[in-house]
């Protein structure tokens, strides 16, 4: 594997490759990134993966600092997998000079969930990732159902720039006991770590609630929400949203949509102690 941290270097390598598969990370690697770049190959060839840590998507009193940096360890699985390159920029090579030109989503996808609670995440988000494909120049790229409104923002970007870029969607792999792998995880105490999964069955338990419904209704999804609140802080969690939302767009159900059996998805977003974890299920 070549390890390149360079753009014009990088370029150089791509050279005449029209079939690159890309997979951008922030490191600290684990299983839910591998089962990516393993999708990426099937898509493509060569693959290629990144690591940046990028502090424009990180708010002033956010973890940019103690972000787990394990760049030895990632090498060896990156190996292992058969990623042609790992394009590793320092914050110089990335942004040689402040990056003042940025990538706005629009409001109704980009300020709510995840961009309600850590504004100008997205935003950080959108022009890195419109940087890295820029460099890369990938026909297609791998993103994680794990953070699932980022996953519908990125698509949405490829799609309003018209970007030559396919944007493939990976399951998200979770540990034995229900919890989605995060990088975030390594935070958790071992009590923490012993009650993260409740989150998911958290999910889960709503998943069957809907299910159940006789009448699906504005205001039963919004019970079903509210139940759920409480249930999560009763354990001790503080969740920042916990929400019944149309897989289509991440907005509220309205009746009519609900009618016409729009697709949902559970989104939530919640602290166990000082750790913030993030978890989705389509319903
Ligand atoms: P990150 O390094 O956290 O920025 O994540 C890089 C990519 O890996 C993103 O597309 C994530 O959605 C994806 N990812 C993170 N965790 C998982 C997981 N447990 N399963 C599948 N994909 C994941």
């Amino acid at each position: 594997m070549k390890i390149i941290s360079d753009i014009n270097e990088l370029r150089d390598h791509l050279r005449g490759q029209n079939r690159t598969s890309f997979v951008p990370t922030m490191g600290n690697l684990h299983e839910g990134h591998l089962s990516l770049m393993r999708l990426a190959r099937q898509y493509g060839d060569p693959v290629v993966a990144s690591i940046f840590v990028n502090r424009l998507q990180f708010g002033p009193n956010e973890d940019f600092d103690s972000y787990p940096r394990t760049m030895q360890a990632d090498i060896d699985k990156l190996e292992q997998e058969g990623v042609y390159i790992l394009f590793a920029p320092t914050e110089k090579d990335l942004y040689p000079q402040p990056q003042e030109y940025r990538v706005d989503p629009p409001q109704q996808l980009g300020d709510i969930l995840e961009g309600e609670f850590r504004p100008g995440f997205f935003k950080g988000v959108c022009t890195v990732v419109l940087k890295l494909f820029s460099c890369v120049q990938p026909r297609v790229a791998v993103f994680g159902k794990k953070d699932y409104q980022q996953l519908m923002i990125v698509r949405q970007m490829a799609s309003q720039f018209a970007l030559p870029v396919e944007i493939v969607p990976a399951e998200t792999i979770r540990a034995e006991d229900g919890l989605a792998l995060s990088s975030r995880n390594i935070y958790l105490s071992s009590s923490e770590r012993a009650e993260a999964p409740a989150l998911q069955r958290q999910l889960s338990a709503m998943r069957e609630q809907v299910l159940g419904l006789k009448e699906k209704t504005v205001s039963a999804l919004m019970d079903i929400e509210a139940q759920a609140l409480t249930q999560m802080q009763t354990r001790g969690w503080e969740p920042d949203y916990i929400a019944i939302r149309q897989q289509g767009d991440l907005a509220k159900p309205t009746q009519a949509n609900l009618d016409s059996g729009q697709a949902l998805v559970i989104v939530t977003a919640a602290k166990l102690g000082k750790t913030r974890l993030i978890d989705n299920l389509e319903i």
